[in-house]
């Protein structure tokens, strides 16, 4: 195709480009728009001090400065200095770990002490080994008499748990006697049950289904719990965690276990987050990558006024790309509908691409994901919410569909490939808003200031050919509108059958179903809003913190309750006392006072 072929041209040779130069330096004449628009959240940057909150009353609050600077300052060049048992140096050999990663060199050392650690760190940069390695080797030291539950890891989303849960079993694959358990929403409740039953010594969870399971799972109990990990606990808040990861903290006295918190961002949420749940804290602040790896090449198509040209685009590369299907590709997109659709209009045309997104079940997700991980499937077009925090190691390409809203994202999305040193390449489309142009600038300036290593380039696209595969794709719009709205009947008949089967579950087996004890949840809506404001809104004060004597006083009380829970017949008949509207175990099947079934 000759000049089609991927050209990869310098930006000085082309004249669109000059042509780009100029309008940019007209819209930075016209201000610093796109600076201010931008959003590089400064991932170590705590929010400013607050008057009342001293820097005296945060330093009485974390460990001792010196712990902190020494634990990052003392680099580990290997897991034997790091005095671990010889299971876990297998385990960790066999994952073929040789050299532990800043946040681990930090974090194993004064995690093995039994202190608790708030620890600055993304995904990507080895956290979950971090937390895992010294929690195996606390359960191997010390080992218990009776089978118990003495480890929760808590994440924000299913597809999180059942990762870290992987990395955990390979790690500790050569310890005796180690069991793992997962209690997460979206995977059959009753099976989880019975593998709680068993009590297995890490239970890996996600905020919801862990209350539900200590609620309404008889022989699931945390009372034997020593130490807690929150994992993305930024994400938790996000996700709207926050009453539930507070009701968690409550029933475990914070003086009695160890806690292990890991977070990408340390906003003001966060830190109420951490002084409600540790104590006397490590600070571990590893700084995220704030530049490209160095081996990407960073491609950039300037779409301009054809926009509605970018599926027959994505097409056209993906052919060109990969003929013969043997790379992992990811595509970014803004919308669970787009991933959608452009699965469908692929698909259509061939191509064996997987989505992932919100809509889809968890099942599907699941399946989705292997599929491209073992690369049965090697397009996975996905938005950043699905795709946060899954690691899906060897990706070669990393297309922006859709550009992100911030150059942080752009970075995390793009530092996907390229990894271990290995050559990756990204392909972004970039729009005409302000948003989308500075991200571009701010990756020309990372690399022309030395801060980025890798190459940015402008990639030639031959629009000719574009016009017209995008005649192909247009004659299968009328196909595209068919599956998709056989695909909403099926839905809508599956929901049917559902309800259905349902009924007749109900009528088939009414005497056991009634027999059963209601499942009950902490809190109503009603409860759920009026908490939110209470507990973690009372530690702020009309946006504003609180000081550190306020907030102590704040947290005894709630502790002072909290702590008196104990999962009886007695607290039921309470819940239902005080609630008698509620009918707690009904309201949730209509998805009132519901737990977050993720
Ligand atoms: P995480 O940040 O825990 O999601 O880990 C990111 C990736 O780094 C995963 O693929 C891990 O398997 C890998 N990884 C973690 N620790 C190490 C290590 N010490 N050496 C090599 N790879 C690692």
């Amino acid at each position: 195709m000759g000049a089609e072929e991927k050209t990869i041209i310098e930006e000085e040779e082309d004249k669109e480009q000059n042509e780009d130069e100029e309008e940019e330096d007209e819209e930075e004449d016209n201000g610093s728009d796109g600076d201010e628009e931008m959003d590089v959240g400064d991932v170590s940057g705590d929010e400013p001090e607050n008057d009342e909150d001293s820097a005296e009353a945060m330093a009485e609050f974390y460990a001792d400065e010196d712990e902190s600077k020494t634990a990052t300052t003392q680099q580990h060049t290997t897991f034997q200095s790091l005095q671990l048992s010889r299971p876990v140096l297998k385990g960790l050999s066999q994952l073929g770990y040789t050299k532990p990663s800043p946040i681990q060199s930090a974090s194993i050392p004064i995690a093995l002490l039994g202190r608790d650690i708030v620890a600055g760190a993304v995904t990507g940069s080895g956290k979950t080994a971090a937390y895992m390695i010294p929690i195996i080797e606390r359960l191997l030291y010390k080992p218990s008499k009776i089978a118990s539950t003495r480890v929760v890891v808590l994440a924000p989303t299913r597809e999180l748990a059942i990762q870290v849960g992987d990395v955990g079993k390979k790690i500790g694959q050569f310890v005796n006697n180690l069991n793992f358990g997962l209690a997460v929403g979206g995977l059959n409740l009753r099976q989880q049950e019975q593998q709680l039953k068993s009590r297995p010594d890490i239970v890996i969870a996600t905020p919801g289904r862990l209350i539900d399971h200590i609620r309404n799972s008889p022989s699931f109990t945390i009372e034997n719990l020593e130490v807690l990990v929150i994992d993305e606990a930024d994400r938790m808040l996000d996700e709207g965690f926050q009453a539930e990861l507070t009701e968690i903290l409550s029933l475990i006295p914070k003086n009695k276990r160890q806690t292990l918190l890991f977070s990408a961002t340390m906003n003001t949420k966060i830190q109420d987050l951490i002084q409600l749940s540790l104590q006397r804290p490590v600070r571990i602040m590893i700084d995220p990558p704030k530049t490209a790896a160095t081996k990407l090449i960073q491609e950039f198509v300037r779409i301009r006024k054809r926009e509605h040209l970018k599926p027959a685009l994505l097409f056209q590369l993906l052919k060109k790309l990969d003929p013969v299907q043997q790379s992992r590709i990811v595509v970014f997109v803004s919308r669970k509908e787009t991933a959608h659709k452009l699965r469908v209009v692929l698909g259509l045309l061939g191509m064996k691409v997987a989505e992932l997104h919100g809509s889809l079940t968890q099942e599907q997700r699941l399946n989705n994901v292997n599929d491209f991980k073992k690369l049965v499937v090697p397009v996975l077009i996905c938005t950043d919410l699905a795709a946060r925090g899954l690691d899906i190691p060897k990706i070669e390409i990393v297309i922006n569909y859709d550009m992100p809203k911030s150059y942080e994202i752009y970075l995390h999305r793009v530092g996907r490939t390229a990894r271990a040193g290995r050559d990756g390449t990204s392909i972004s489309f970039v729009g005409e808003s302000t948003q989308d142009r500075s991200i571009v600038k701010e990756a020309i300036k990372s690399l022309e200031s030395g801060e980025s290593k890798g190459k940015a380039v402008s990639r030639n696209v031959d629009w000719v050919d574009v016009e017209k595969l995008n005649k192909i794709v247009e004659s299968k719009e009328e196909t595209i509108e068919e599956v998709l709205e056989e695909e909403k009947s099926a839905k809508e008949i599956l929901q049917a059958e559902m309800q259905l089967n349902k009924a007749n579950n109900l009528m088939k087996h009414e005497k056991e179903i009634k027999g059963r004890p209601k499942r009950t949840w902490f809190q109503t809506e009603e409860d759920k809003k009026k908490n939110q404001t209470e507990v973690m809104h009372q530690l702020t004060k009309h946006g504003k913190k609180v000081n550190s004597k306020k907030r102590k006083a704040i947290e005894s009380k709630k502790e002072a309750s909290g702590r008196s829970y104990k999962k009886t017949k007695e607290d039921r008949a309470a819940d239902q006392r005080r609630n008698p509207k509620a009918k707690i175990g009904k309201g949730m099947s209509k998805g009132k006072g519901k737990p977050r079934r993720k």
